[in-house]
């Protein structure tokens, strides 16, 4: 009755468990960066993003965003409804910087004057690239229908982390989501996770970065700043810092 490893990714490791509909994410402290080319462990890093996700969640679910959380296990384990993902990484940005900013020759920092929605194609082989929604069409990845849900609920999840991290001190630059359909009752549900690794922060005083670009960029005091913003998720935010 032990649960099975059904999945090991490069930062999760996914589990059966006795009941199908459900799957036990297991968060680890490996870290990589540029499709995998760079690696390195993160000390802590899957318990702060395994709390710091199922908060997120939790916010989200109280603000009409179906997510597949079912609860937080224990310091590393998360219990999820089983989704079959749609392969497709949906990036949302009020702030250039990363890809977009070197695509455009812009500067990082710069606040966008609308809300930007990129669709990628989530391919390892393929070092996941940007696509449009006839790609998804011609991929046969996902429905227009879902496409359109996937971006409204895009748009909604940045609308409440935006306005609740605006409160804390933190900029909500750019982040992605995964989506996925649960088989019970078909329905969209967000997926995956929702952490410093798949987010950027910015500390909104400072500008400081608190999320993975540390460890990409080898800023140093990666621990720290995964740290810094589940505190400030807490309400523990040292605004006089
Ligand atoms: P990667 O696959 O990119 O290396 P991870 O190490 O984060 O990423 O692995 C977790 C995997 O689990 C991802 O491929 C993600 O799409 C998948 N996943 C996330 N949530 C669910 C879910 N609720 N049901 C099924 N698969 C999920
Ligand atoms: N992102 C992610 N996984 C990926 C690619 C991007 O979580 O495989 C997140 C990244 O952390 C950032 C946002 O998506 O918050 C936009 O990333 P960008 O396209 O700028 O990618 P970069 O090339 O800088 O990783």
């Amino acid at each position: 009755m032990s649960d099975t490893l059904l999945y090991e990714g490069k930062a999760k490791q996914v589990f059966s468990t006795s009941d199908p509909d459900l799957l036990r994410v297991h968060f680890k402290d490996d870290a990589t960066a540029f499709n995998g080319e760079k690696r390195g462990t993160i000390c802590d890093k899957g318990v702060l993003n395994n709390s710091i996700s199922s908060f997120f969640f939790q916010l989200l679910e109280s603000k009409g965003v179906e997510t597949h959380f079912v609860k937080q296990l224990n310091d590393r384990d998360m219990l999820v409804k089983k989704l079959a993902i749609v392969p497709i990484e949906l990036v949302v940005r009020n702030v250039a910087a990363g890809s977009l900013a070197k695509r455009f020759g812009w500067e990082e920092g710069v606040e966008l004057p609308s809300t930007v929605v990129e669709l990628y194609y989530k391919s390892d082989p393929l070092g996941d690239p940007l696509i449009n929604r006839s790609h998804v069409a011609a991929l046969g990845i996902a429905t227009p229908q879902q496409v359109e849900q996937i971006e409204g609920a895009g748009l909604r999840v940045n609308g409440v982390l935006r306005e609740f991290l605006r409160q804390r001190s933190v900029v909500l630059v750019d982040f992605k989501l995964e989506f996925g359909v649960f088989k019970k009752d078909g329905k969209i549900l967000l997926g995956d996770e929702i952490s410093p690794d798949t987010c950027r922060f910015w500390d909104a005083e400072t500008g400081d970065k608190l999320d993975k670009d540390r460890f990409r960029r080898d800023l140093g005091g990666v621990e720290d700043a995964y740290q810094e913003i589940w505190r400030r998720l807490k309400g523990e935010c040292n605004a006089d810092a």
